[in-house]
């Protein structure tokens, strides 16, 4: 039996597992189907995590060093996915892994994450991370006084275009209806930003670029074929969370979720199940950050710590 389980090896799971090691918990297994790191692997650049000795190195280099830290206190990585959490009677979890084995563990932390969705535009996949984006805060800053598109018709994007806005030179919103999902005041401020062109009924054809990146999009607009010359695109086309993990045979989720399958905890991290702990982008109200990711999963190891000292 396991102490702890860690479901997931992004910045949330590493966190957790780095504070859970150091906290005492001896058989603490971390369960990350890839190499550990998250999400932020696939960034070609980070920037905005404090106290970074090199701003602006890959996502990658900048998760090396976490993975060796959390292997230093003795957490243990088993690269394997997992399919199914359950509860059993004596309240303990079974975590089912791929091809049939399982384990079980006296409480969980889940930190698989979210995954943007992808729009499904020609060179999307090929220009991804050098070109194409799906995090503003993160890269809006490398498009300083050039022009970008967004892409998309909610709340994100609408806010992300304004926020791009105060950055770019131009942003060109393309959006494939002429309703928008947004809220209208958040709409009504980007229709008044200058720097914010809207290109309504519209879907990107095609994206291209040379060996250094992105240089620009050719739309299907209702007007005909229409080129734009962009060196970076921001799509924002939803998020699925990864909240697979979680769904019972019956359908069900183990634990409370909103409408969006966001899981639902409290400021410890706490689900409403006793032992099941959620960390990172899979939270609701998730900033989705790397900072954020980590934070949370400190707090949940920390939380997890308590629930197994007082168990007996
Ligand atoms: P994730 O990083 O998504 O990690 C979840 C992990 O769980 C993954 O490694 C996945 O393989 C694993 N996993 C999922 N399901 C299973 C399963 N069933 N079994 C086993 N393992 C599983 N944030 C910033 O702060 N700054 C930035 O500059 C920045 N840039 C970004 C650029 C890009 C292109 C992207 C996509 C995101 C960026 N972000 C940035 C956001 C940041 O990466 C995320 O907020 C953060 O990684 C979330 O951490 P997490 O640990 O919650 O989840
Ligand atoms: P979303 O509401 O699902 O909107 C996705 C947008 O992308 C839609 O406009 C959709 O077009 C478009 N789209 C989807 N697939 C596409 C494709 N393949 N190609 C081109 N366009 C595509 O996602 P979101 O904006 O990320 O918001 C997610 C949730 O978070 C929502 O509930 C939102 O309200 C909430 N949110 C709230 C706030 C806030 O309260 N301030 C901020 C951000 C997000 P259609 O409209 O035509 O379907």
């Amino acid at each position: 039996m396991l102490d702890l389980a860690i479901i997931g090896g992004g910045p949330a799971g590493l966190s957790a597992g780095l504070y859970a090691t150091r906290g005492g918990l001896k058989n603490v297994v971390m369960f990350e189907r890839g190499e550990p790191g998250g999400q932020i692997t696939g960034s070609s650049e980070i920037e905005n995590y404090p106290g970074q000795k090199n701003p602006g190195e890959s996502g990658y280099d900048f998760m090396s060093t976490w993975w060796a830290q959390c292997s230093h206190f003795g957490l243990i990585h088993r690269q394997k996915s997992v399919v199914q959490i359950t509860q059993n009677s004596d309240k303990t979890f079974t975590i089912k892994l791929e091809g049939g084995e399982s384990e079980t563990a006296k409480a969980v932390i889940v930190a698989t994450g979210s995954t943007p969705k992808r729009a499904g535009f020609t060179g999307e996949d090929k220009f991804f991370g050098r070109g194409v984006s799906t995090c503003a805060t993160c890269d809006g800053f490398f498009y300083k006084n050039k022009e970008v598109a967004v892409l998309g018709g909610g709340d994100t994007a609408v806010e992300e275009a304004i926020y791009l806005a105060n950055i770019c030179s131009k942003v060109h919103l393309i959006h494939r209806r002429d309703e928008f999902r947004a809220a209208p005041v958040t709409l009504e401020k980007a229709r008044k930003n200058e720097k914010i062109e809207f290109i309504t009924s519209a879907t990107i054809n095609e994206a291209y670029g040379d060996n250094s990146g992105l240089t620009g999009l050719s739309l299907n607009t209702k007007d005909g074929v229409r080129d734009l010359k962009v060196p970076g695109v921001f799509t924002f086309v939803g998020l699925n969370v990864n909240n697979d993990v979680l769904r019972q045979d019956d359908g069900s989720f183990l634990c409370e979720t909103d409408a969006n399958g966001q899981v639902k905890v409290d400021l410890k991290m706490r689900t409403n199940i006793g032992g099941l702990f959620v960390a990172g982008d899979l939270r609701i109200d998730a900033p989705k950050q790397v900072i954020s990711a980590a934070g949370d999963g400190a707090v949940a190891a920390l939380s997890a710590l308590n629930y197994i000292e007082n168990l007996h």
